[in-house]
């Protein structure tokens, strides 16, 4: 990496920034990638803290490293409540990356938008290895910013026809749904009944604040492959244990699940499984040491609970291509 901090000053991207520089396509690579090499290195990288502030105010430290050639750094998070709404969280903060061969730090970027755009990423690439080829129908449950996300993203990497919005304010998700038609070009309609939602889709992502679960395992046809990505934290729970119990079950980080993928851990309290359930880390599917789905009529699960790599090859990738970082010609 090139020493920017000497040169042009440490940047910031704010969140206009963080989108215009961060494209989709290039997140997805920039992650594949990032978890590739997170679990080639196998490196102990640290767990994520949270620390509660107060009910409804979490502040989230998460550190590690890119491979050891391509940076380190940390997000500083808030993710509050907004009081007004409730449900709804405000994911604020900012993203560091620093200089693997200075030291220095390179370079801050607004951690809400690079969060929305890394975790909509990251559930893209286990959706391009996970769900089935022919899949056409997304269905997604929430209405809020990783929904938009998340359609974003998936539409890349599948020939989708149609999306399906399940929230439970169909209001609420109305001119949500009618925004991103308009956007990703397919028609996305607003379902009211989450059974019709989940049994009409061959890709479901779940992208909520709900504390109880919201998808059910008898809903899910087989096949189906499901992201869950609103339960990050150890506490609230989106999927049902029946659902976890007949899936094949994919997580981000192995180490990550075991302290805080919600649904595992109340499952494994319950007795209903032990560790062996966890089929694999999403890297050692991307690698080809494990397979992800072994049949078509499989239902895999993607736990997403959201990892700093995806932060820092995200804040990288943008980096890379900020026209004042270019080589000059
Ligand atoms: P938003 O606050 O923008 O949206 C939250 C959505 O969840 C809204 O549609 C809201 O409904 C819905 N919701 C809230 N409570 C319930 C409930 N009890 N039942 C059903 N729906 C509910 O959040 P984001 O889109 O930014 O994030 C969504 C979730 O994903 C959050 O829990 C967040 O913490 C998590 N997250 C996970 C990441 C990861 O890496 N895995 C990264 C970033 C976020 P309504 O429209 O009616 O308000």
């Amino acid at each position: 990496m090139a020493d920017p901090a000497a040169s042009a000053g440490l940047a910031f991207y704010g969140p206009d920034e963080v989108r215009r520089l961060l494209d989709y396509d290039g997140c997805i690579g920039a992650v594949r990638e990032a978890m590739a090499a997170f679990t080639a290195e196998g490196a102990a990288q640290p767990l994520r803290s949270i620390v509660e502030l107060a009910p409804g105010k979490l502040f989230g430290l998460m550190p590690g490293h890119l491979s050891a050639a391509r940076g380190f750094g940390a997000k500083l998070l808030s993710v509050f409540a907004d009081p007004a709404r409730p449900g709804r969280s405000a994911h604020r903060g900012v993203v560091v990356l620093f200089d693997p061969e200075s030291g220095e730090p390179a370079c801050i970027a607004d951690a809400g938008a690079v969060t929305e755009i890394r975790t909509a990423a990251a559930s893209a690439v286990a959706t391009e290895r996970l769900a089935r080829p022919d899949s056409r129908t997304l269905a997604i449950f929430g209405a809020g910013v990783q929904a938009s996300s998340h359609a974003r993203a998936l539409a890349r990497v599948r020939e989708l026809r149609h999306i399906l919005i399940w929230a439970r304010s169909p209001a609420r998700a109305a001119p949500v749904a009618e925004s991103l038609e308009r956007e990703v070009g397919i028609p996305v309609r607003v379902v009211a009944d989450p059974r019709e939602a989940a049994d009409g889709a061959d890709i479901i992502c779940t992208v909520t604040g709900s504390p109880t679960p919201i998808l059910l395992g008898q809903w899910v046809r087989p096949g189906t492959h499901v992201n869950v990505v609103g339960s990050s934290h150890a506490g609230p729970v989106e999927i049902d244990s029946a659902l976890l119990l007949t899936s094949r079950y994919i997580v981000d980080s192995r180490r990550s699940a075991l302290a805080a993928a919600a649904e595992f851990l109340l499952a494994r309290e319950a007795g209903l499984i032990d560790e062996r359930h966890i089929a694999a880390e999403i890297g050692e599917v991307l690698l080809g040491r494990v397979r992800g789905r072994t049949r078509p009529d499989e239902i895999t699960v993607y736990k997403s609970l959201g990892h700093i790599v995806q932060d820092l090859a995200a804040l990288a990738y943008l980096h890379g291509r900020a026209p004042r970082h270019r080589a000059p010609a």
